[in-house]
């Protein structure tokens, strides 16, 4: 680690406590949390952990993730803060907006309306970065990044035995997007992301947004630690109905709860472990499977060593 260290204008962690580190402040210590500060140092990092067999996680902002109390075994790369550009240029009746990946959705959902710039209004409550918002595919109100990416910067290795990483640019059309699911190789990491979005009207943009954040205030339980939707909708119901209908609202393990106020939101009441969180997964899980047939899946992607 002392080799990478040298000239990194990033920053190096040992043992990080990845509750720091997501938005359900849950999770044991990585054994190193490394955030770097340009492109090309996350390809280093890439290199390091191939030449030294670390094992690799990538995260953003933490707001999807479940990281088990045990942490995280390896190097965690997080692009978060040092990657923050946002440029928006008008092409023809339409913008083409290059934004890295660090950047929050929801700043970027403002920055564009401010802007004049349409679109991304569904996004101001998503409290995530472009890059995880472009590996989770998340959307709200019938819309989604994907439909609006153009290109993606990456940091991915390359050869067939994967141990060099290199910076590449990959064209919107070859990415595959799809119902809350990341579009990019693993231990591929998205840097930065061109969007062409229609030409807004300020004033309805932010009007919108406004509507949209006193909505969500209203129907999800923000005043608490979460990770948004616990479980991804099945085709053809909503996993929120069917978790209030099984009767699982207000559930609670330990310290976390399946919220009263948003049946697939599992908040945080104080002192929640992953295995609490894991636990009432799976009571839901059962409950909901007995009592409509549906089998849920995840949506929160679980990450570290098992308990
Ligand atoms: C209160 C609340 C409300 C929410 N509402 C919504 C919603 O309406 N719609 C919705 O879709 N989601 C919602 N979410 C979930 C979450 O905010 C989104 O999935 C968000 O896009 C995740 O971004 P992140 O930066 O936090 O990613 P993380 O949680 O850090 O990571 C998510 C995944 O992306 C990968 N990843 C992250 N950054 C990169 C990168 N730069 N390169 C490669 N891989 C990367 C990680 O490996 C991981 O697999 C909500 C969450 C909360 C807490």
């Amino acid at each position: 680690m002392a080799k990478l260290a040298v000239g990194f204008t990033g920053t190096i962690r040992q043992n990080a406590p990845m509750q720091e580190y997501t938005s359900w402040r849950i999770g044991g210590p990585a054994d190193w949390l490394v955030e770097p500060g340009n492109s090309d140092e996350v390809r280093q990092v890439l290199d390091f952990c191939a030449a030294n067999e670390t094992p690799l996680t990538i995260i953003g902002r933490g707001s999807n993730l479940l990281v088990s109390d045990a942490g995280i075994a390896g190097l965690v790369l997080r692009i978060g803060e040092n990657f923050g550009r946002v440029e928006i240029e008008p092409q023809d009746d339409t913008y083409l907006v290059r934004a890295e990946c660090g950047v929050l959705l929801a700043a970027l959902s403002r920055q564009t309306a401010e802007a004049g710039v349409g679109g991304l209004e569904w996004a101001c409550g998503i409290p995530g970065n472009l890059g995880g918002a472009l590996m989770m595919n998340a959307g709200a109100y019938g819309a989604s990044i994907g439909e609006f990416v153009t290109a993606v910067q990456v940091a991915a290795y390359t050869g067939a035995e994967k141990r060099k990483a290199v910076l590449q640019t990959l064209r919107g059309a070859d990415l595959h997007f799809a119902y809350r699911s990341g579009c990019l190789p693993e231990h591929t990491v998205a840097l930065g992301v061109a969007l062409r979005l229609p030409t807004g009207n300020r004033e309805a943009s932010l009007a919108r947004i406004s509507d949209i954040l006193s909505s969500r205030r209203q129907n999800q339980p923000l005043e608490y630690p979460s990770a948004g939707s616990v479980f991804r909708n099945p085709p053809g119901s909503h996993a929120g109905y069917l978790i209030e209908q099984s009767g699982c609202k207000g559930l609670t393990v330990g310290g976390a709860q399946v919220s009263e106020k948003h049946g697939n939101f599992i908040i945080n009441l104080g002192g929640a472990t992953a295995a609490d969180v894991l636990c009432l997964i799976e009571q839901v899980r059962q409950t909901v499977a007995e009592k409509t047939g549906y089998t849920l899946e995840t949506e929160v992607r679980l990450l570290g060593r098992q308990n």
